[in-house]
């Protein structure tokens, strides 16, 4: 498995140069599995990539699959900007959830409602299919799991299974013992998504807040990397990369926030790699 970052911003685009090292750009990530091409939402980062596999491509169909964890605009803004989907020989099969009151499609055209955009979702000349996900999936070789999040509106995390590795998509999610009194409920529905995740090869997982910060934001939806790094224990995983980060963190910040990270993950003598995802970084399983 490759993974490749190519969206690593929580909530807003955040460009310019405070933020030129670790990226501006709302979340992407791109998972190629053998040449399978699996894409995990489709925040601003999406552009980029579009236009890379138009390259890759060399003239050949563009062929993937996009699975969207929830309907944020920080996670669909790039979708009307992924030009393949422009070139009818593009085949391309977009996974989500139904949503409260719409169908999936019908969420994803909002945002293309001539109010907003001038192209229209049904004028896309690829016709990309849009499935609604009910279930375990298999993708070719890739198994694909999911499981329900706690964020505002229906949000689901990913995992992902190939040739005995794992890669689990965890974001955005505030735990639940955070968000309620701890107790019987909480501990079952965190113990949960950590049996999902169990023994992934890498986590990608937001931790967009300071442990001051979760102070005055908590409900929003969001965790702390102490949070983070409970489920990671929990769930043993291997890797863990750091992930939507806020828009307010700058170059400096994210580099510090690292360094307390590790010292947290050594102060609890674990073996857990952890970094901070950047723009443009591959990672290979
Ligand atoms: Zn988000
Ligand atoms: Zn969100």
């Amino acid at each position: 498995m490759r993974v490749r970052f190519w969206g690593v911003r929580g909530s807003t685009p955040a460009p310019g140069p405070k933020t030129a090292r670790y990226g501006g750009n709302t979340p992407c990530v791109e998972i190629a599995c053998g040449d399978e091409t699996l894409i995990v939402d489709a925040g601003t980062g999406i552009r980029e990539l579009g236009l890379d596999l138009t390259q890759r491509a060399a003239g050949r169909p563009v062929k993937g699959r996009l699975f969207i964890g929830h309907t944020h605009w920080d996670h669909i803004q790039g979708f009307p900007f992924f030009t393949p989907l422009y070139l009818p020989t593009t085949k391309f099969q977009i996974y989500g959830m139904h949503g409260t009151t719409k169908s999936f499609q019908e969420v994803m055209a909002g945002q293309m409602h001539s109010t907003y955009f001038p192209v229209q979702l049904k004028d896309l000349a690829s016709k990309p299919e849009f499935i609604e996900i009910n279930g375990p999936l298999q993708v070719g070789p890739v198994k694909v799991t999911y499981h329900f999040l706690n964020h505002p509106g229906i949000t689901v995390g990913y995992r992902f299974e190939y040739e005995g590795k794992a890669v689990s998509y965890i974001s955005d999610h505030e735990p639940y013992g955070g968000l309620n009194v701890k107790g019987e409920f909480s501990d079952k529905e965190d113990t949960s998504i950590a049996k999902f995740i169990a023994g992934s090869d890498l986590m990608i997982c937001e931790a967009q807040y300071t442990a001051d910060e979760y102070k005055i934001r908590r409900g929003w939806g969001h965790s702390t990397f102490a949070d983070v790094l409970d489920l990671a224990q929990k769930a043993e995983v291997k890797r863990m990369a750091l992930f939507h980060h806020d828009p307010q963190h700058d170059d400096a910040k994210l580099d510090a926030r690292l360094v307390d990270s590790l010292a947290l993950i050594s102060s609890r003598r674990l073996t857990i790699q952890c970094f901070t995802a950047k723009e443009g970084q591959v990672v290979e399983l």
